[in-house]
């Protein structure tokens, strides 16, 4: 018997989506990936996940969302790989480890992974100095007082340099053009931070350190000079790439490679929906990404109870 609902990834989204589907009795089965819980146990402390006045460790929420979501009767395969699907007929088949698991419905939250810069020391040093999220980390000893570089010119660099003032002895924004693309609010808002130093036409070469970050090699793009400037953390902000190769050919996607959702939901196929990072390129928290959730368990719910009436 095909699996009423399939959730591919075990991120707010998938566990949102597991908890209204199988509140539903649709007994959803989840494939978490290879790591459960998704980006956000690499993070501390969550503190804007609503009902958590002093903060929720990103670990502890996951946990609580897939206590939560097998209480009512989730089926979760663990550790588990999704290795292709094809939704070409129904019910769809998605291979997990090497298996063929039939599906009425799939929701894929699959979420989105922080676009690396692919330079030396960036690999080696992160967690000691290297990091892709300021509120995750902006906060640890090891940045206190330090000058700090974030990378990028788009509104997320902006948005985490504009963060890091508070913890920065002063925050240098490298960018490799000399215009940012951030939104006209959040570039002058940077651009008249006194804390924030830009550094125009530069390109990140080389994180530099002994035991943790020591500094950054920088080559100017117009001159090709380049230099060290000294500081204790690097915080990559150049955008994200969303974890949603397996699909290519099989849904619509965006450009940039997002699940291209057609209303609310809903992807170019039906009764396949999408929910979180991988279909969310603008707002992209914990929070919405459960809304998603919350809202594709409901829309295959109505798909599957329409198609068996
Ligand atoms: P983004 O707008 O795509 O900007 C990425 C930035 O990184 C660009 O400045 C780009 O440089 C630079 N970059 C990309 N690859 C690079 C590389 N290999 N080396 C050096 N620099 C590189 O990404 P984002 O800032 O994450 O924003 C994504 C979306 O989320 C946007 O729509 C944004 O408006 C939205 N967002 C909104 C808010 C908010 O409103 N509060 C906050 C965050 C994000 P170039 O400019 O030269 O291409």
């Amino acid at each position: 018997m095909p699996e009423n609902l399939v959730i591919i990834g075990s991120g707010p989204a998938g566990w949102t989506a597991a908890i209204y589907a199988a509140r539903s009795n649709m007994k959803p089965l989840l494939v978490t990936g290879q790591q459960p819980g998704g980006l956000l146990t690499t993070t501390s402390i969550v503190e804007n996940y609503p009902g958590f006045p002093q903060g929720v460790d990103g670990n502890d929420l996951m946990a609580a969302l897939q206590e939560q979501a097998k209480r009512f009767g989730t089926k979760v395969q663990y550790m588990s790989v999704v290795d292709q699907v094809d939704f070409s007929q129904r019910p769809f088949k998605i291979t997990v480890d090497g298996e063929v698991i039939e599906a009425k419905t799939v929701v894929i939250s699959t979420g989105a992974g922080h676009r690396h810069l692919g330079i030396p020391g960036e690999h080696e040093f992160e967690n000691k100095g290297v990091t892709y999220c300021a509120t995750c980390d902006g906060a640890l000893p090891l940045f206190r007082d330090k000058p700090l570089v974030v990378v990028g010119g788009g509104d997320s660099a902006c948005e985490e340099a504009t963060y890091l003032t508070r913890f920065g002895s002063i925050v240098y924004l490298v960018h490799r053009r000399d215009t940012l693309r951030a939104s006209k609010i959040m570039a002058d808002r940077v651009l008249s931070n006194p804390k924030i130093k830009p550094v125009w036409n530069a390109a990140v070469e080389e994180v530099l350190g002994e035991k943790s970050v020591t500094g950054v090699r920088l080559k100017d793009t117009v001159t090709g000079e380049s230099r060290i400037l000294d500081c204790a953390g690097v915080f990559v902000a150049i955008g994200h790439v969303p974890n949603t190769q397996l699909f290519k050919g099989q849904i619509d996607l965006t450009e940039a490679g997002y699940v291209d959702l057609k209303a609310g939901s809903r992807t170019n196929i039906e009764g396949v929906f999408a929910a979180g990072d991988c279909a969310d390129h603008v707002y992209r928290q914990a929070i919405t990404a459960a809304g998603m959730g919350c809202a594709a368990a409901i829309d295959a719910e109505r798909f599957l109870s329409r198609s068996t009436t």
